[in-house]
């Protein structure tokens, strides 16, 4: 804990303690737990930083004792940035009413938010009782990864489990990132442009952002440009494709793809393309589109019509059946999963698969052309990325 109740009664912060008594002083005044009024002692840190410990630990206070010197260097940075910038901020207030402890408290254009800076796993649930006791009370949840929770893959790659993918937010534009923040660099860093390629690996961009170059505005509302690396993409692509085959425990995807007579290696380029909302989906974009194919255009002959209700409605069966998984904690709305279709959609009008003769009714102009070898199917990808990039639809 940062933060102690004195004898008088009043909210003492450790570092102010630090410097107005010098580091001896304060070793023989009382303090005292202000959530349990349980005794603290001052633990002055060489090593490690000051804070305030239990003489006795209390049910109640575990979960905070438990924070590491990780966790109280965060807060205390963050304490101080947004201090520079929000003069009212609060740390660890204790809300009686929801019994939880943000780590900061402030109240900046109206709104009163509270920050969760969080570097030790926890569940969905604990995650959702959180969130929903803030929003419940008129609060904004803020959450911010650890960066010690960041699995970056590779440069423009990172590894997202359960649990960090419950960080994932919108800016105004709709755009997704996470926000993290890391103590040891003294760093902010907003993870951007995140595209999927299966539920857990993402191609996406790493921000660094120093606090004297971070203002409170742009954190809270981060604009950033749109990039996409279409070579490192087709790569792994290639990759999620092998894994598909390579670790196919019964696997519904594929066998609907023996069915068909087709081979995962040999599938049209257009399935398996980065679109701003494949993130609703767990499932890898190459698998869910595909299945999109398959329902809609497969074995269809040239000139039928489909809607794009139609194709919403064969991606919900698909969704039932377990075939396509959603994130459900970022809580998709019908209207979100139709501007996904929509998306899609466009995208194969783009391919002249598709000619929208009507708002949301398309006509089948082309048939998709299924790749007979790994050559053609090489060259295929080759022609469609090289044609979308001059066009410049998806990822621009
Ligand atoms: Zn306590």
């Amino acid at each position: 804990m940062l933060i102690a109740k004195n004898q008088t009664g009043e909210t003492v912060y450790i570092g102010d303690l630090k410097q107005k008594e010098g580091l001896c002083g304060c070793k023989d005044d009382q303090y005292y737990c202000p959530l349990c009024n349980g005794k603290v002692i001052v633990k002055l840190g060489v090593q490690r930083m000051s804070h305030f410990a239990h003489v006795q630990l209390s049910p109640t206070c575990a979960e905070y004792e438990r924070e590491t010197e990780y966790h109280l260097q965060a807060k205390k940075q963050l304490y101080h940035w947004v201090k520079k910038q929000c003069p009212n901020v609060e740390l660890e207030v204790f809300l009686p009413e929801l019994k939880q402890r943000p780590d900061l408290m402030f109240t900046f254009k109206g709104r009163t938010y509270c920050l969760e800076y969080q570097c030790s796993p926890i569940s969905e649930e604990v995650f959702e009782k959180r969130s929903n006791g803030y929003v419940r009370n008129g609060l904004s949840p803020l959450w911010i990864l650890g960066a010690n929770r960041i699995q970056r893959k590779q440069t423009n790659q990172i590894t997202l489990s359960k649990f960090q993918s419950l960080f994932l937010k919108r800016n105004h534009t709709g755009a997704w990132y996470i926000p993290s923040y890391c103590p040891s660099l003294n760093t902010f860093i907003t993870i951007t442009n995140l595209n999927p390629l299966s539920s857990n690996t993402m191609q996406c961009d790493y921000n660094f952002i120093p606090p004297s170059k971070q203002h409170l505005p742009h954190w809270l509302n981060p604009i950033f440009q749109n990039t996409f690396y279409v070579s490192n993409w087709r790569k792994e692509v290639q990759q999620v494709k092998n894994n598909i085959i390579r670790f196919h425990k019964p696997n519904h995807f594929l066998q609907e793809l023996y069915m068909k007579q087709l081979h995962p290696h040999l599938l049209p380029p257009y399935a398996g393309v980065p679109l701003r909302d494949n993130l609703l989906l767990e499932t890898s974009p190459i698998i869910w589109q595909m299945y999109v194919l398959l329902d809609n255009l497969f074995m269809s002959k040239e000139g039928s019509i489909l809607t794009k209700d139609n194709v919403y409605k064969r991606l919900i069966i698909r969704i039932k059946r377990n075939h396509i998984k959603v994130r459900r904690h970022l809580k998709p709305s019908d209207s979100q999963m139709m501007a996904l279709i929509k998306e899609y959609l466009f995208l194969l009008t783009k391919c002249q698969i598709l000619k929208e003769i009507r708002p949301n009714v398309y006509r089948y102009e082309n048939s998709v052309v299924m790749p007979c070898s790994m050559n053609e199917a090489s060259k295929f990808e080759e022609q469609f990325y090289k044609q979308m990039t001059n066009e410049q639809i998806v990822w621009y």
